[in-house]
C-alpha cells in the first residue's frame, strides 16, 4: 500500500519505519523543517518501566512491551541509553501507602523486579535522599531520544521511505478507495494514498476535523498540560531517577538525568489554553518546596528555568487519567485511516509497540 504518515515525531517515525519494514511504500508529511520539533523534543527522555498505568489499558500494555522493544532496539542500533533505575520515594505514611499501591500496579502490569525497599536501603543507594521507604524499579532508564529518532529515520529511509518537510496536511477526503490529501507549504498540491496515519501530536484533533465526513462526535477534546523544567546549577548529587508520588495530571516534580549525568527537575503540571513554551521563573518557588520534601539539601538559588513541554491530554484537572486513543476503521467507520490522540507520556517508551499495532490496523 501507499501509506501516508502525518507527523515526524517519535511516534510517526516509529510507525513509518514499521510500515516500511512491513513492505509498504511510505511517505511522512511533516509541517516543520525537521524531525522531532513537537512534543518529542520536550520531554524527560525516560524509558518508563510501566509502573503506574491501570492494567489492561493501552498505556500499560504499550509501555511494558514498548520498553522491552526499545532496549533491544537501542542495543542493536547503537542508541545511547542507560538503565539507571528509579526510586519512587515516600516521605510520610500516606505516601508509603500510595507507593505500595504503585508496586501492586507494577506487578499486575508484569513489570520485572520492582520491589519495596526501606528508607535506609534507599539512602544507601542515594545518600542525599530523605524518605521512609521507596519503590525501586531497576528497569527504568534514560535514552538519547534524538539519537533514537535519527536511527528510526535512517532505517526508514534505507527501506525507501521519504519525509516531506515543510509540508502540512491541510485536509483529506476518501473517494473511490483512495485518500485524497491536500498538502500546503513547499510542495502544495493533492496526492492519493491507500492508507493514512494521523500522528500529528498536538495537531491531531485539528487535522481530524478537516477530514471530510469524519464523525465530529468522535474527535476527542484536546487539553494542554504544560510541564515546566528547571535545571540544577551545581554538581549532580543523584545517579538514579528520583520520583515523588504522582500528582493530578503528572508524575510529580522528579529528578531527571541526562546521559552526561546532569540533573534537572520537572515537569510540573500547568493547565494552559494556548501553546506557549516560556518557563515562568516564579514557578521555581513551588519547585523548591516540592523537591525539599525528598532532598532537604537542595541549595537556595540553584534552580534555573530550563524548558517546557506540552502533554496532549484528553482530560483536564481532576478528571483522572485518560488512556491513549488509537482510532481505527472499527471506531470511526472510515477505511484505512488511523488517528492517534492523547499520546502523552509514556509515548516515547511505547513508540515501537504502538507502531506495530497501528501497522496491523492498516491491513
Ligand atoms: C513534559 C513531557 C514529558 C514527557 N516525558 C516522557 C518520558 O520521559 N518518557 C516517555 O516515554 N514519554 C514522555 N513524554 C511523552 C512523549 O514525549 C510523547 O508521547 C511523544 O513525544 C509523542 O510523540 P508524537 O510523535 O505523537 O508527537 P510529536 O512529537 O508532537 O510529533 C507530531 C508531529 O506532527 C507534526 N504535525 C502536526 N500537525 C501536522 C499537520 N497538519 N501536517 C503535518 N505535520 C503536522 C508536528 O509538527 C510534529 O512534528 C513526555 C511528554 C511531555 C510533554
Amino acid at each position: 500500500m501507499q501509506v501516508l504518515v502525518i507527523g515526524a515525531g517519535v511516534v510517526g517515525l516509529a510507525i513509518a519505519r514499521a510500515a516500511a519494514l512491513a513492505g509498504h511504500d511510505v511517505t511522512v508529511a511533516e509541517m516543520t523543517g525537521g524531525i522531532a520539533n513537537g512534543v518529542s523534543s520536550r520531554n524527560s527522555e525516560v524509558i518508563h518501566a510501566g509502573l503506574y498505568y491501570p492494567t489492561g489499558t493501552l498505556r500499560a500494555r504499550h509501555c511494558v512491551r514498548g520498553r522491552r522493544m526499545l532496549y533491544e532496539f537501542c542495543a542493536s542500533h547503537g542508541v545511547a541509553h542507560r538503565k539507571c533505575g528509579k526510586l519512587v520515594v515516600a516521605t510520610n505514611a500516606a505516601e508509603l501507602a500510595k507507593v505500595q499501591t504503585i508496586l501492586a500496579q507494577a506487578q499486575a502490569n508484569g513489570v520485572e523486579d520492582a520491589e519495596m525497599i526501606g528508607g535506609n536501603a534507599a539512602r544507601a543507594m542515594e545518600v542525599e535522599l530523605s524518605c521512609i521507604g521507596a519503590l525501586w524499579s531497576p528497569e527504568t532508564g534514560i535514552i538519547d531520544s534524538h539519537g533514537y529518532m535519527r536511527a528510526l529515520w535512517g532505517e526508514f529511509e534505507d527501506r525507501g521511505g521519504m519525509i516531506a518537510f515543510q509540508t502540512p496536511v491541510e485536509r483529506m477526503s476518501y473517494r473511490a478507495s483512495h485518500w485524497h490529501v491536500q498538502f500546503g507549504g513547499r510542495d502544495a498540491g493533492v496526492a492519493q494514498f491507500d492508507a493514512v496515519v494521523n500522528s500529528a501530536g498536538l495537531g491531531a484533533q485539528a487535522l481530524t476535523r478537516r477530514i471530510e465526513g469524519y464523525p465530529a462526535e468522535k474527535v476527542p477534546r484536546l487539553v494542554l498540560g504544560k510541564g515546566n523544567y528547571f535545571g540544577f546549577a551545581g554538581r549532580p548529587v543523584f545517579s538514579r531517577l528520583i520520583y515523588p508520588t504522582p500528582i493530578d495530571g503528572g508524575l510529580g516534580v522528579h529528578v531527571t538525568l541526562d546521559l552526561a549525568g546532569r540533573m534537572r527537575f520537572g515537569p510540573d503540571v500547568e493547565w494552559i489554553t494556548q501553546e506557549n513554551y516560556a518557563v515562568d521563573p516564579r514557578r521555581a518557588e513551588s519547585f523548591y518546596a516540592r523537591i525539599r520534601t525528598y532532598w532537604p539539601g537542595l541549595p537556595d538559588d540553584s534552580l534555573v528555568p530550563d524548558y517546557a513541554g506540552i502533554r496532549p491530554k484528553l482530560r483536564g484537572p481532576g478528571e483522572g487519567q485518560a488512556d491513549f486513543m488509537i482510532a481505527g476503521p472499527a471506531d470511526h467507520g472510515m477505511a484505512r485511516l488511523v488517528n492517534l490522540f492523547g499520546i502523552e507520556s509514556p509515548g516515547l517508551t511505547a513508540s515501537l509497540s504502538l507502531a506495530e499495532d497501528v501497522v496491523k490496523c492498516l491491513a
